[in-house]
């Protein structure tokens, strides 16, 4: 019978664990569905691990893996992709935001022969100002950039294993999952899903956090911002010949242009296009020195009895 494995990171999270934990041994029992959980606790300050050991001693179809440092959930993703054993994998989140009553429908469709089944949010629920002004806006920027409507999507997905073997595969440190997927192409199905009130504690994301995450998505999935310099320098050029003509003709009849006005404007404009394309340029060297150093994307310092060894320590990539 065909195993399917779910993974969830979990960012302090101990008021979670066991409650998700029951919650879809309920809803997958139930559907017949054989099944394994992964929860990678990132880098957590409070007992997230401790309750992961705990259900992992009580249900022998439960494991995890412990970071070293808090490291993101694209890392947590990633590092539970890798503990995986299923024939199809789905990555959601372990608040339960993400209804466990949609799996069965993405395993169905999995069954039929889609080797993605997207998650479609139908409406956010709750959404802050702050959400709106940052990720709300990146998503809204994301998706005219890359073609796809990353509003509505989420990282809440089912991949056959062949698609967690190409994402695993992929030698880049900086990931952005939710894109990934598309970028991967294969035969895709989606669900749409109703997101759900948190469980318990609170979002893991500040405004700050949002708009860092969202920043480095945009740049490792897209170089148009760099294009956007040269843009820059061609309407700076035009509007520069256009000026010297007219400031020439006028000195020639003998009435150059006046004052310092012009000349402090266009120090200011010009100076802030600079800044702005070094910034950019800037960004992108960033981003090549990070992946050029090669570091694990994470580093795993714990894990429960059912997981082998081997994965202590830094990886490979
Ligand atoms: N998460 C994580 N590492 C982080 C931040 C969040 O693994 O640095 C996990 C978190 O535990 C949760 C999921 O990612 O399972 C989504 O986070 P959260 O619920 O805080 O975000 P929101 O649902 O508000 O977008
Ligand atoms: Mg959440």
């Amino acid at each position: 019978m065909a195993l399917l494995s779910i993974v969830l990171p979990a960012y302090n999270e101990e008021q979670n664990i066991a409650n998700t934990a029951a919650v879809l041994k309920n809803c997958l029992e139930s559907a017949g569905i054989e099944y394994e959980l992964v929860f990678i606790s990132d880098g957590s300050r409070d007992d997230t691990f401790k309750e992961i050991q705990k259900a992992a001693a009580a249900d022998s179809r439960i494991k995890g893996a412990e970071f070293s440092r808090n490291f993101g959930k694209e890392a947590g993703i990633f590092a539970g992709l890798e503990l995986t054993e299923g024939d199809a994998v789905i990555v959601m989140d372990c608040d339960l935001q993400h209804p466990p009553q949609v799996i069965p429908e993405m395993w169905e469709k999995w069954q039929q022969g889609a080797e993605i089944v997207e998650g479609i949010k139908k409406s956010r629920g709750e959404e802050s100002l702050g959400y709106k002004l940052s990720a709300g806006l990146f998503y809204k920027i994301m998706s005219k950039l890359i073609k796809m409507d990353m509003n509505a999507s989420s990282d809440f997905k089912l991949l056959d294993r062949k698609v967690v073997r190409v994402l695993l595969e992929l030698p880049e440190r900086n990931t952005f999952f939710r894109a990934l997927t598309f970028w991967a192409g294969f035969q895709t199905e989606t669900v749409e899903y109703e997101v759900q009130e948190r469980q318990f504690g609170e979002s893991k994301w500040s405004f700050w956090s949002l708009m860092r995450y969202a920043i480095a998505n945009a740049t490792s999935f897209s170089t148009l911002p760099l294009q956007m310099v040269t843009v820059m320098g061609v309407v700076s050029i035009l509007f520069s010949v256009i000026l010297a003509v007219q400031t020439l003709i006028k000195y020639l009849f003998g009435n150059a242009v006046e004052g310092f006005t012009t000349v402090i404007l266009l120090i200011l404009i010009i100076g802030g296009f600079i800044m702005l394309s070094m910034g950019v340029i800037g960004h992108y060297i960033s981003r090549i020195y990070e992946e050029v150093k090669g570091r694990p994307k994470y580093i795993i310092s714990k894990i429960t009895d059912n997981v082998q060894e081997s994965v202590l320590g830094a990886w490979k990539k």
